[in-house]
């Protein structure tokens, strides 16, 4: 009892600290929610299990953010398509989207895979005392997710919050609007100061960040700790070596080379979207924060930002599909199955298609594994033997993978929109506004 008293005195007083960071000086959000990351770290490991006593305040404010999704996607997408003023330019911001994302994913898959060949993560694990773990084995298939795009009562698809409906549904309403002309104006300008107050509710919502973070790492460190890292540190290092190299490279040279564009802006202009991703491990629940900082920080247009990133949030998953590739050859090093070519290109194919139809909740893809474990002849109750053995800790692995996927999210909206001339890049360059 005493020491829960002095776990919260511990914590208030940190949170106080925080706020006066924030309030007497002129640190940056993203200041403060690095120091929330560091420290909520810090007491979950000093506190161990008491940190589970204040996850409810991380909860608190995860649902603040989710409560912004709906409407963000729904305002900032119609005014965004009558702000463009021309349906035939969303087409070719489609199609570039779509094949980045896949290109990016297949950069992903390969990373996973040669991390997971070279260090053999597998070796040497005995999973004799796991107690298994079933889950579904297959994911909802691609063809049921393309016609599920249309939606059938857009209004059911709000209130849902089906994604990939409200996406296309508020195309549509855009285009409906531009092809009025004079007698659709003033809905288009409502769209446009709806989406105003929304990003006004979104950047009130985003002064708690510190606080949720705090409160979300401090129950992750304190709940599983370092013995997590202990039972799969080679997964575990793999898996956060492969996100860095996929961030740096891939996306860095993408950024650099591509865009022409300075990585460290990149990076800091988007820290806070990645620290909520960190620390929610849901690239859903962070979508507001990443449309935010996207415009914000980044300068990318409203029209490409809340197409782009929406739909990545739903199907862009680089992060998922590196893991997946890991997990696989964990799992053949493991079991001792013998992998030939072909099964790599498979391992490669089903995880893309996976992490497409992987939602961005924590934990998501761990329940799938079983799909892309069948395609190396890994029976269900050994994938139901791996996923109890990597469930306890996934809380660590999914953190890494959910930055890696708002990551690539932010990544392509910035390739787009430089490539459509929808950058303002003085505010790229620029210090971050949030
Ligand atoms: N948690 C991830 C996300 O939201 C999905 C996953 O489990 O890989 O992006």
């Amino acid at each position: 009892m005493e020491l829960k008293i002095i776990y919260w005195a511990v914590l208030l007083v940190t949170f106080l600290g925080i706020y006066l960071l924030g309030s007497r000086t002129d640190f940056k959000l993203w200041v403060r929610v690095m120091v929330a990351l560091l420290l909520g770290a810090i007491i979950g490991l000093i506190f161990g299990d008491l940190a589970q006593s204040s996850k409810w305040i991380g909860d608190l404010f995860v649902r603040f953010i989710r409560m912004l999704i709906v409407p963000l996607i729904f305002t900032s997408l119609v005014a965004g398509v009558v702000s463009m003023g021309d349906p035939k330019r969303l087409g070719s911001i489609g199609i570039k989207t779509i094949t980045l994302y896949l290109l990016t994913t297949l950069f992903a898959i390969i990373i996973g895979l040669t991390l997971g060949t070279i260090f053999n993560p597998g070796a040497g694990i005995d999973l004799s005392g796991v107690i298994p773990f079933e889950t579904a084995s297959s994911s909802m298939s691609v063809s049921d997710r393309l016609f599920g795009i249309v939606p059938t009562n857009p209004i059911s698809s709000l209130a849902d919050g089906e994604v990939l409906p409200i996406i296309f549904f508020s195309i549509l309403l855009g285009i409906g609007i531009i092809l009025g002309g004079e007698k659709t104006k003033t809905l288009g300008d409502v769209f446009s100061s709806a989406a105003e107050a929304v990003l006004k509710i979104a950047h009130l919502v985003m002064q708690l960040a510190p606080y949720g973070v705090l409160s979300l790492i401090a129950w992750v460190s304190g709940t599983m700790g370092l013995a997590a890292l202990q039972n799969l540190f080679v997964l575990t290092v793999i898996l956060y070596a492969g996100c860095l190299f996929h961030m740096i490279f891939v996306y860095g040279g993408l950024i650099r080379l591509v865009a022409g564009l300075p990585l460290g802006k990149f990076f800091k202009g988007i820290i806070d979207a990645q620290a909520v991703a960190y620390s929610t491990s849901s690239s859903s629940a962070t979508l507001p924060v990443t449309l935010q900082c996207v415009q914000e920080n980044l300068g990318v247009n409203k029209t490409v930002a809340s197409s782009v990133l929406p739909l990545g949030a739903t199907i862009n998953m680089d992060g998922t599909a590196l893991y997946l590739g890991i997990v696989a050859l964990f799992s053949a090093q493991i079991f001792g199955v013998e992998l030939s070519f072909a099964d790599y290109f498979l391992i490669a194919m089903t995880a893309t298609l996976t992490s497409i139809g992987t939602a961005g909740i924590p934990s998501a893809s761990l329940f799938l594994l079983a799909t892309v474990l069948s395609v190396i002849g890994i029976t269900d109750a050994q994938t139901a033997l791996i996923v109890g053995f990597v469930l306890p800790f996934d809380r660590i692995l999914d953190m890494a993978r959910t930055v890696v996927n708002i990551t690539g999210d932010a990544t392509v909206s910035v390739l787009v929109a430089k490539s459509e001339g929808e950058i303002d890049e003085t505010k790229f360059r620029n210090e971050s506004v949030i």
